[in-house]
């Protein structure tokens, strides 16, 4: 077993060697600029990012150019906010939200309060699924998009986004999905769904970092976005700037991996997803599960132990790389939004833990950090029980 064991992978993912291995040649005997029509080196590298457009566009089934590649989910976020706010606000300045999306959603609706929007809040249970009734009942004339997660990167929950997409769909009002974590996870079908806008990035699924991109459904009347990045008008307009041609064509491998090997290797990570879930519910008392135990992410678990201070347990527990709190949603050392928004007390956000398997985790690997997360959870609390 190699140390530490990375149990993180909600955070962001190892590069499949595979992907590393397409990517390696357009660092540098293929580096040309996509946008460079009059030579093959330009040709080479177009023709690699339409390759990877057609690939991540099956992956959604989706038509590739309803693919607008971005620098990650943070960006293609932002784009779709604040680029539907913009051409939309002749229409209206209402948009609705959930209070546990990603920072990179609530920031920017914030930045549209502050400019005269108006945000909505949809209410969200203890397991962290939004009330549709709730929903329905936000939406006014004035309502002119819907910003809702498809599913939670730190409590793992998964949204019923047709049934919210039916509901935005049969109001007339956009509807945008930040689904950064279902991607290659969880079935994300763009036909099924009938999202109007979906973000999607690369990192978390064993591909490089600073790669996303942005679908937009091609729909009549078409979707309007203003961009939010001006310059070249690469991507149709709507995002300039030189492709990041490596990136792109790792983005489109990681997709051609998912779409054959999702099946199984989700069934895969489920098992140690169970295995560890019942080493630690049979092995520890007074320990509790954060989200939703069905509609949840393979491969998340998020735990709240109690009278164990989340800190402690990283400090005692090197050897395993996991996050208290949420720190791969922001860059700030806050208390988890998210866990407060289901409702949990102050001392338990900080009595929770969030561990995520991934891809590259062994059988023997959630053995030894079950031991090892029983062993210290018992010790901490008779040390407590000591003093
Ligand atoms: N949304 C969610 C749900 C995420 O988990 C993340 C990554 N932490 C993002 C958006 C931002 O993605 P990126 O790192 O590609 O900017």
């Amino acid at each position: 077993m190699k140390f530490p064991i990375y149990l993180d992978n909600n955070s962001t993912t190892q590069v499949d060697p595979r992907v590393l291995e397409e990517m390696l040649p357009f660092f540098s005997e293929r580096f040309g600029n996509s946008a460079s029509k009059q030579h093959s080196f330009g040709w080479i590298a177009e023709s690699a990012i339409d390759r990877a457009r057609q690939r991540i566009a099956s992956l959604l089934n989706a038509n590739p150019e309803e693919i607008f590649f971005t620098s990650g989910a943070t960006e293609s976020n932002n784009l779709a906010i604040l680029g539907i706010a913009q051409a939309y606000q002749s229409k209206g300045n209402h948009i609705v939200t959930s209070s546990i999306e990603h920072p990179s959603v609530l920031e920017p609706c914030k930045s549209l309060g502050d400019r005269g929007f108006k945000i909505s809040y949809v209410r969200v249970d203890e397991s962290g699924k939004v009330n549709l009734k709730d929903l329905k009942g936000l939406i006014n004339s004035k309502t002119i998009l819907v910003s809702i997660m498809a599913s939670n990167n730190e409590i793992g929950t998964i949204q019923p986004v047709d049934e919210i997409a039916k509901i935005c769909n049969a109001k007339n009002v956009l509807f945008h999905t930040d689904a950064v974590q279902s991607l290659g996870k969880v079935s994300l079908d763009a036909q099924k769904i009938q999202a109007d806008l979906i973000s999607i990035s690369a990192h978390k699924i064993y591909g490089p970092k600073g790669i996303g991109a942005l679908f937009i459904r091609k729909r009549k009347p078409s979707i309007q976005l203003k961009p939010i990045i001006h310059g070249g008008g690469h991507e149709k307009g709507l995002r300039s700037g030189t492709l990041n041609v490596p990136c792109v064509v790792g983005f489109g491998k990681v997709c051609e991996i998912a779409l054959n090997e999702m099946e199984n290797e989700t069934s895969k990570i489920k098992l140690m997803q169970n295995r560890l879930f019942d080493f630690l519910l049979s092995g520890i008392e007074d320990v509790s599960l954060n989200g939703h135990e069905i509609d949840r992410l393979p491969g998340n678990l998020n735990f709240k132990f109690k009278d164990v201070n989340a800190d402690l347990l990283l400090a005692e527990i090197k050897d395993v790389a996991f996050s208290s709190g949420s720190a791969c949603s922001s860059a700030k050392a806050e208390p988890s939004h998210v866990l407060k928004a289901i409702g949990l007390a102050k001392n338990e956000i900080q009595n929770s833990i969030r561990l995520s398997i991934g891809r590259f985790n062994t059988e023997d690997e959630i053995e030894y950090v079950g031991k090892r997360f029983t062993e210290t959870v018992k010790r901490i609390r008779d040390k407590i029980a000591i003093d």
